[in-house]
């Protein structure tokens, strides 16, 4: 069946017309995914160019379903969001993250952990009160926590937002603008925010190396953004070409599966103790 818009979307290619039931008992299926431990989270390093060294890793939801085997994020976040659901998956994404970032920071290792953010969760006004929650329990320093919210996120509800990230980075944490421009938010908008960090979106990254454009708009961002004190992360990065680019061109920070694919916590130490920058 043809992809559709709107809440069925998550699992019509597989059934081709989702009747309102079949949405009805998706939901109840994440409730009880979540209940019974079928979502975990996988770890994709970000590496520093400049020192070669894996400073962070993204945490990215996945659904182990026992019918329908592993279902990718894409299938099910845009559906947990239309419905509201996502209210129950993030704190869950979010006290699993930090766990993890605890397990890491009492092992020694100096690894920021990165979550994401759906729109949803940037208009909870229990937002910040959460996450230091989080962080005091698990004993996590607020630095080793880096937040990724889209630009279309902050679009939503601008002076909303700004009031959230406001708060969110009183507490010390990381701001980082995911997926940045394939939305309409400014640099100079966006600079008005008090974020860390932001992730060239993958569209960008793919064929720099072969085609001019590209490279020049990724050129300029990277400039732009140094000069506006942000980090650079590029997203997707899938060539040695593209990563030599991006070192040359003075791009922070890199991730992509030219470096390491998401993976679980335990297979994440073995390749953190195994990689050679
Ligand atoms: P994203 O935040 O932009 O995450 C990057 C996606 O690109 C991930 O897909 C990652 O596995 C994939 N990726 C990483 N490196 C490469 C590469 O070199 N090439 C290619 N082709 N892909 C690469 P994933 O894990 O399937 O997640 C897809 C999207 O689902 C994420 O995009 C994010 O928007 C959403 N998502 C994932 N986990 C969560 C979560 O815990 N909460 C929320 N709200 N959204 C999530
Ligand atoms: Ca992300
Ligand atoms: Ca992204
Ligand atoms: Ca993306």
């Amino acid at each position: 069946a043809a992809k559709r818009r709107h809440s069925g979307v998550a699992f019509a290619s597989e059934t081709g017309a989702e009747p309102a039931h079949e949405q009805l008992s998706l939901i109840g299926d994440m409730r009880r995914a979540l209940a019974a431990g079928e979502f975990t989270l996988a770890y994709q390093p970000k590496l520093a160019l400049g020192t070669g060294r894996v400073v962070a890793v993204e945490a990215l939801v996945r659904w182990q379903h026992p019918e329908r085997g592993s279902i990718a994020p894409a299938r099910f976040i845009p559906f947990a969001e239309q419905t509201g659901f996502i209210r129950e998956i993030t704190p869950w994404v979010l006290d699993t993250a930090v766990r993890q970032a605890a397990v890491w920071h009492a092992a020694g290792l100096d690894i920021a952990v990165s979550a994401n953010l759906s729109t949803l969760d940037l208009l909870d006004p229990h937002l910040g009160r959460r996450v230091r929650g989080l962080l005091e329990r698990h004993g996590v320093p607020a630095r080793r926590l880096c937040l990724e919210i889209t630009e279309s996120a902050l679009m939503d509800d601008p002076a909303l937002a700004q009031a959230h990230l406001d708060e969110l980075a009183g507490l010390g944490i990381k701001l980082s603008i995911d997926d940045y421009g394939v939305g309409q938010a400014s640099l100079a908008y966006l600079k008005s925010l008090p974020v860390d960090e932001l992730k060239l979106d993958r569209s960008f990254i793919t064929a720099i190396t072969e085609s001019p454009r590209n490279a020049a708009i990724v050129e300029s961002t990277i400039m732009l953004s140094h000069a506006l004190g942000l980090t650079v992360v590029a997203e997707g990065v899938e060539t040695q070409a593209e990563l030599h680019w991006l070192r040359a061109h003075g791009c922070d920070i890199a991730q992509g599966y030219v470096i390491g694919r998401p993976m679980t916590a335990a297979q994440l130490q073995d390749w953190l103790a195994a990689f050679v920058p």
